[in-house]
C-alpha cells in the first residue's frame, strides 16, 4: 500500500514560509499547486481578523490552546529511562488500556503497526521537512478523546475551534502520560500529537478497533461519531492487538450522503468509496474544505454536527445495521424526524458571553 507523504497535506503546506527550502523544494516539484496554495496564503489566518467569525477575544482561546500544544510538542519523544521490566503481554495490555483511560481517554485499542500507518516523509515543519520516516515500532495504542456537543452544534463557530483544540490537548497528555510511562519501565515509545506526528492517525485508530472511517474522512465511533479527536502512542512493548471492527459505516454512507449535502466547500463525495492510495476508505478535497477554513475562520466542522452519529444512535441498532438496509433507513429517518438537516445551534455558549 502506498504511503501517505505529509508534505502533501495542506497543513504542512501552509506551514512553510516563502521562499524557505521546504517551500522552494516542493513547488519545484509539484509546480502545478503553488498559484491555489498562494492564493490561500493570502487569505486571512485561521482566528485572525478578517475572517467571518474573528472575534478578539473569542478567537484568542482556541490560540492560546495551540500555542499550549505547540509548547509540549517537543516532549513526544524521548529516551528510555531504565531496563525493561517483565510484563506479559495480557497484563501489559489491560494496564495500558487503564491508564489511558484514566488519564483522559474516552476509547483505547491496540493494533499491530502496518507499515502504511507510517507516513513516508514529514512535512510539518521547516526543520523536520523531507526527512524519510525509517524508525518504527511494532505497536500502536490508539485512543479518542470526545468532543463537547454542545460546542460542534455550533460549528462553523467559534466553539467548534475552541473544542477542536480541547480535543488535541487532551490527546497530547494522555499520549505524554503513557509514553512517559512506557519509557519509564524500559520500553521505546513516541506521543503522536496534534502538528508532531508521524503515523497518520485514523488509519490506525481503524486497525486499532476504534471505528471505520466514513464519508467525511475521519474516523466514526460507535458511540461518540466523528465528534472524536484522536491520539497514538506506538511502543516496541508487546501488546494484544484488537484488530478492526467494522460496523456498517460504509453501508451507512452510501446511503446518508448528508455531510455531502452540507458541507459549505463541496469538499465531501458523493461518490461511492474508492481505493485511496491502496486502501479502501473515504476521503475529502483537502484543498476545498482548507479554503473554507481560512474565510470562515474557524476549523468548520459542519460535517461533525451533521453526521447522524456525533448526535447519537442507539448502540443495539448500530450493532443490527450492517448489510442491514432497513435498519439504515431506520436510523436516519429517527434522525431527521429529530434533527432535521443538522443539529444547529445559533446561541453563544455561556463561556463566550
Ligand atoms: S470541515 Fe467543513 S469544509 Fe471541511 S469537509 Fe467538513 S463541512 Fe466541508
Ligand atoms: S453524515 Fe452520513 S454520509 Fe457523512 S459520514 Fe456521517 S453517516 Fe457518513
Amino acid at each position: 500500500m502506498k504511503k501517505i507523504d505529509e508534505r502533501d497535506t495542506m497543513f504542512a503546506r501552509m506551514a512553510w514560509s516563502k521562499n524557505s527550502d521546504a517551500y522552494n523544494d516542493y513547488y519545484r516539484r509539484n509546480p502545478e499547486k503553488l498559484s491555489f496554495d498562494e492564493e490561500l496564503r493570502s487569505l486571512p489566518n485561521l482566528s485572525e481578523e478578517g475572517t467571518a467569525t474573528y472575534d478578539p477575544i473569542d478567537s484568542r482561546i482556541a490560540d492560546s490552546l495551540f500555542r499550549f500544544i505547540a509548547d509540549i510538542r517537543p516532549f513526544a519523544e524521548g529516551e528510555v529511562v531504565r531496563e525493561p521490566q517483565e510484563i506479559d503481554p495480557e497484563t501489559a495490555t489491560r494496564r495500558i488500556k487503564e491508564i489511558a483511560k484514566h488519564f483522559g481517554a474516552d476509547l483505547v485499542g491496540i493494533t499491530e503497526i502496518k507499515d502504511h500507518h507510517y507516513y513516508s516523509h514529514r512535512g510539518r515543519t521547516e526543520e523536520s521537512y523531507g526527512h524519510k520516516i525509517t524508525k518504527k515500532h511494532r505497536f500502536a495504542i490508539a485512543f479518542a478523546i470526545e468532543m463537547d456537543k454542545e460546542f460542534i452544534n455550533r460549528a462553523p463557530q467559534v466553539e467548534q475551534t475552541i473544542e477542536t483544540t480541547r480535543g488535541y490537548l487532551k490527546a497530547g497528555i494522555t499520549g505524554m502520560v503513557l509514553s512517559y510511562f512506557l519509557r519509564e519501565i524500559g520500553y521505546e515509545a513516541r506521543n503522536h500529537m496534534d502538528g508532531n506526528y508521524l503515523v497518520v492517525a485514523p488509519l490506525v485508530a481503524q486497525d486499532a478497533g476504534l471505528g471505520e472511517i466514513g464519508r467525511l474522512g475521519i474516523l466514526i465511533t460507535k458511540k461518540y461519531g466523528p465528534r472524536v479527536r484522536l491520539g497514538v502512542v506506538t511502543t516496541d512493548l508487546e501488546l494484544i492487538s484488537d484488530g478492526e471492527k467494522r460496523f456498517g459505516i460504509e453501508e451507512f454512507c452510501e446511503i446518508c450522503n448528508k455531510c455531502s449535502k452540507t458541507c459549505p466547500g463541496r469538499a465531501v463525495s458523493s461518490d461511492i468509496i474508492d481505493e485511496v492510495d491502496g486502501v479502501k476508505r473515504w476521503k475529502i478535497e483537502q484543498e476545498k474544505c482548507y479554503r473554507i477554513w481560512r474565510s470562515i475562520g474557524t476549523d468548520c466542522g459542519v460535517c461533525l454536527s451533521t453526521c447522524p452519529f456525533s448526535q447519537g444512535i442507539d448502540i443495539e441498532k448500530i450493532d443490527k445495521m450492517k448489510d442491514n438496509h432497513n435498519m439504515i433507513l431506520e436510523i436516519l429517518k429517527e434522525h431527521e424526524e429529530k434533527y432535521g438537516v443538522r443539529n444547529y445551534v445559533k446561541e453563544k455558549l455561556d463561556i463566550l458571553k
